[in-house]
């Protein structure tokens, strides 16, 4: 197996654009990367600092040394299976820009399933109180922020370190005023809020069971923060903690509006069934028609 740019082939063609993407998804490929094509425009478009469109109109260019010094460099990094967010320090999610590092789950882009769900729900409502608990770079709270400047928002996380990515984040998106962002373990920051005056509370809980997170792919398991991942031994143990202590939170017609992992829909259908005065209202699908966002409310509310 071909082990770096130089070695892939014998004659060692010419370093132009074309030349080299076409060697490094070969090399991704290898790896077993899943989009080999689309990481090696990505990270020669971040060497270039050019956007990957660019790359088509310039297959003829050739990189200087110092360009392909860094390239080999980045695609180093991507074959031993670094998230390309954490590389690039960067990742979009739905309308943002998000800073990226290991001190947070790289935000998905079945993610913004969530966001849309929560928009849904705040629609038309004036000055609506928003919590997120489990926030990481920020991304939910920050994509609500952006596009409801009347919100009341408040976001935290367990882990000090994400929640100062979270912070990183508010400030270059000059949201720092908008969003309150706390540290502690779920409800543990918002116990002033107790009461039942909450509107909304979201989550990305960590969902993975140690099954599921034994066999994630090694992007996931060597490079994210376990923490924002491991749901225990079944993968619900933080939802189920986060059903039962909503209640002291939301008033009557609040929401509680947080994302699954691809089988877990029946399972907290039941566990919905099993909480006083909690329904079960509705279960969204991501992209690919798997179980991805629950509702929970209550029906008379
Ligand atoms: N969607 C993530 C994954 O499968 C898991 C995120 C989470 O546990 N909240 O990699």
């Amino acid at each position: 197996m071909p082990q770096t740019l130089a070695e892939i082939s014998p004659f060692r063609s010419t370093s132009t654009v074309g030349n080299v993407l076409r060697r490094a998804e070969e090399l991704l490929a290898a790896a077993g990367v899943e989009n080999p094509r689309r990481d090696a425009e990505a990270l020669l478009a971040h060497c270039l600092k050019v956007e990957p469109w660019r790359l088509l109109l310039e297959r003829e260019k050739v990189l200087t040394p110092g360009e392909e010094a860094e390239f080999q460099t980045l695609l180093e990094a991507r074959r031993a299976r670094r998230p390309l967010a954490y590389i690039r320090g960067w990742t979009g999610f739905h309308d943002l820009i998000l800073a990226c590092d290991p001190r947070a789950l790289v935000p998905r882009p079945e993610t913004e399933i969530l966001v849309e769900e929560a928009f849904r729900f705040l629609a038309g409502k004036g000055a609506p109180e928003v919590i997120e608990i489990g926030c990481g770079t920020g991304a939910i709270a920050l994509a609500l922020a952006r596009q409801l400047p009347g919100a009341v928002l408040g976001a935290s996380d367990i882990s000090p370190a994400a929640l100062e990515l979270a912070r990183d984040n508010a400030a270059r998106l000059g949201l720092l005023e908008k969003v309150d962002l706390r540290l502690g373990d779920l409800f543990a920051p918002w116990t002033d809020r107790r009461g039942g005056g909450v509107d909304l509370v979201v989550a990305n809980p960590p969902y993975l069971s140690r099954q599921e997170l034994a066999a994630a792919p090694p992007e996931v398991r060597e490079f994210e923060p376990r923490l924002a991942l491991d749901g225990g031994e079944d993968g619900l143990e933080v939802i189920r903690r986060l059903i039962e202590e909503v209640a002291g939170y939301l008033q009557p017609s609040g929401r509680l509006i947080f994302e699954i992992g691809a089988g877990q829909g029946a399972a907290v259908r039941r566990l919905a069934g099993e909480t006083e005065g909690w329904d079960f209202l509705e279960l969204a699908r991501d992209y690919c028609g798997r179980d991805r966002v629950a509702v929970f409310g209550r029906r008379d509310g």
